[in-house]
């Protein structure tokens, strides 16, 4: 067996952690990978990714494991043996991932959705991301045919995915290690182009600094940290695609970062920073009050800095950094640190607290749905398709999936300032219910007391829990109106041209709308030029009766329909 890594002597000795290291470093140790190094590196470098990016101890063990169903003559039922189900159902997870093949001419969007649908853990994603990390590190030892599929891959796969999951920096990682692969040429060209300036710009950032630092003093604020961070190659390539591969536009290239404590300092900061260097109108972004998609917190800010040269400086707290980087795994971490605020624990003790809560809010996550299928469903139109954030009066960011209405938003609020609702406001603007939201929209809701919802708005709504208070609104006011008109019916009589399957097409107007037919006559006239038909069913509500006027009309040979109610 080979030395083990420090970290991994921080886990116990009876922990599926060490276990799971011998049981690979046993089972890969007559194999080596195509750079010659032992195979168990690879595991422990996976591992150690997984770990560092503070997943449970079972998501450590699986990335130890992650290839020895594949690759060595261990099946899943010893995994589950040796683990347990739930760590050989991670492997099994990865496994299958490694199984799928591509068709010809793949739809991108589809095979996102699809490597999605294939797991019903995220874990198997975020250990497929570290494997998937490690094999783009060492891509260059294999054939080029196989370099190139695999690049094409991470970058229309994996890159997106791991952006979703918000973990941005891994994502910008995963696009540049494929960039060369993918584009050779532009690659180069870029290189060339920008390698003079990326470190004319860095020297320039770290003359810039101390003067910041020093800015920052005289209003009080004690930073964590000013540093500065290059903008990476293919989402830079991007931008100058968007831009006539006009250098002079990117502000960017290097940023300064500049992390304070609180979210307050974050505000004080970009006053001070104004203070001193003016703002390049119309490129202030407050991603804090108004987050990206996928969760990106920060102030990005554009001044005229020191030497009158335009840098882009970003401001944001320590916790947001590290969510900014970690993505969805920084978020579980941080819940979890906050209950562990001023105790004073052991490493592993801490560690394994928050392993449980780790999983626990997965697997409560996963228990709101009573299938399966359900989750997934949820998992792919609730988490992972575009999101979009707006904001209330009241300064509060509601976050909805994209194509939401104010009607969604509404019954976000309340479900009786969904049911009153009657229009909205959007910034200041008065806009139909029709209007699909945009992020960073200022909502405000107009209510009417005493209204309800029509039939119409479940066509309009996006969300789950909207459809759920419509459709219980509308069953209510039916009941209601039931009982209002008691033995109630309407009658229509409507007048035609006397032709053969006439009355079939108007009965199926009714049975269209799922309405019952309680009465049916036709009478023709002598001459054989009109027929009339009288007809009757129970009362409706009226967006139905209007329906089915307008029907009755198109049918060919109608000409005249009335009707009344009738007791
Ligand atoms: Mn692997």
């Amino acid at each position: 067996m080979r030395n083990m890594e420090q970290w991994i002597e921080k886990y116990p000795k009876n922990s599926v952690v060490r276990k799971a290291f011998v049981f690979a470093s046993g089972a890969h140790k007559n194999a080596t990978r195509a750079s010659g190094d032992p195979y168990i590196t690879h595991c422990t470098t996976v591992a150690r990714t997984v770990h560092e990016w503070r997943l449970d101890e079972q998501s450590v063990a699986a990335a130890f494991l992650h290839d020895v169903v594949e690759d060595t003559d261990y099946t899943k039922e010893d995994i589950a043996k040796e683990f347990g189900g739930e760590i050989a159902s991670l492997v099994d997870g990865l496994t299958k991932l490694k199984h799928f093949k591509y068709g010809e001419n793949p739809d991108v969007e589809n095979l996102r959705k699809l490597i999605l649908s294939f797991t019903n853990d995220l874990r198997v994603i975020i250990i497929k991301l570290s494997d998937r990390y490690h094999n783009m590190k060492t891509l260059q030892f294999l054939f080029p045919e196989k370099q190139h599929d695999i690049a094409w891959e991470t970058m229309e796969v994996y890159a997106p995915i791991a952006y979703r999951l918000g973990m941005q920096r891994l994502s910008g990682e995963l696009e540049d290690f494929a960039f060369p692969f993918l584009y050779k040429d532009e690659h180069r060209w870029l290189i060339n182009s920008v390698k003079e300036r990326f470190e004319e710009r860095a020297t320039y950032a770290e003359k810039i600094e101390p003067i910041v630092h020093k800015i920052l003093e005289e209003e009080k604020i004690r930073p964590i940290s000013v540093d500065s961070r290059a903008k990476h190659y293919y989402s830079l390539y991007r931008k100058l695609m968007r831009n006539d591969m006009d250098l002079e536009k990117i502000y960017d290239l290097v940023a300064l970062r500049v992390i304070v404590k609180t979210v307050e300092e974050c505000y004080a900061t970009l006053g001070a920073i104004h203070k001193y260097y003016a703002p390049l109108p119309g490129r202030f972004k407050d991603y804090i009050s108004r987050p990206k998609p996928n969760g990106y917190k920060s102030l990005h800010t554009t001044v005229f800095c020191v030497d009158n040269r335009i840098t882009e400086i970003q401001i944001k707290t320590r916790e947001m950094h590290e969510e900014n980087e970690l993505g969805i795994a920084a978020h579980w971490a941080y819940e979890q640190e906050k209950d562990f605020a001023g105790t004073r624990e052991t490493w592993t003790g801490v560690k394994n607290r928050r392993e449980l809560l780790w999983v626990k809010q997965l697997k409560n996550w996963q228990k709101n749905f009573t299938n399966q299928k359900d989750f997934l469903r949820a998992l792919k139109v609730d988490f992972f398709k575009e999101r979009i954030f707006v904001i209330t009066p009241m300064n509060d960011v509601i976050d909805l999936p994209a194509g939401a209405t104010p009607i969604d938003f509404a019954y976000q609020i309340h479900s009786e300032i969904g049911n009153q609702c009657v229009g909205a406001r959007i910034n200041g603007k008065i806009v139909p219910l029709t209007y699909e939201l945009q992020s960073g929209d200022l909502v405000e809701i107009l209510t009417q007391h005493g209204k309800k919802p029509s039939e119409d708005w479940l066509r309009l709504v996006k969300t789950t829990l909207a459809r759920k208070y419509i459709k219980s609104a509308l069953r209510e006011k039916t009941k209601k109106l039931q009982k209002k008109i008691g033995r109630e019916f309407l009658e229509f009589k409507i007048t035609s041209l006397d032709r053969p399957g006439y009355l079939k097409e108007i009965a199926g107007v009714f049975a269209d709308l799922k309405i019952n037919i309680t009465y049916l006559q036709s009478q023709t006239d002598p001459r054989l030029t009109f027929s009339l038909i009288t007809l009757r069913c129970c009362v409706i509500p009226k967006s139905k009766l209007n329906k089915i006027l307008v029907n009755l009309k198109k049918i060919q040979g109608t000409n005249e329909v009335s009707y009344k109610y009738v007791r």
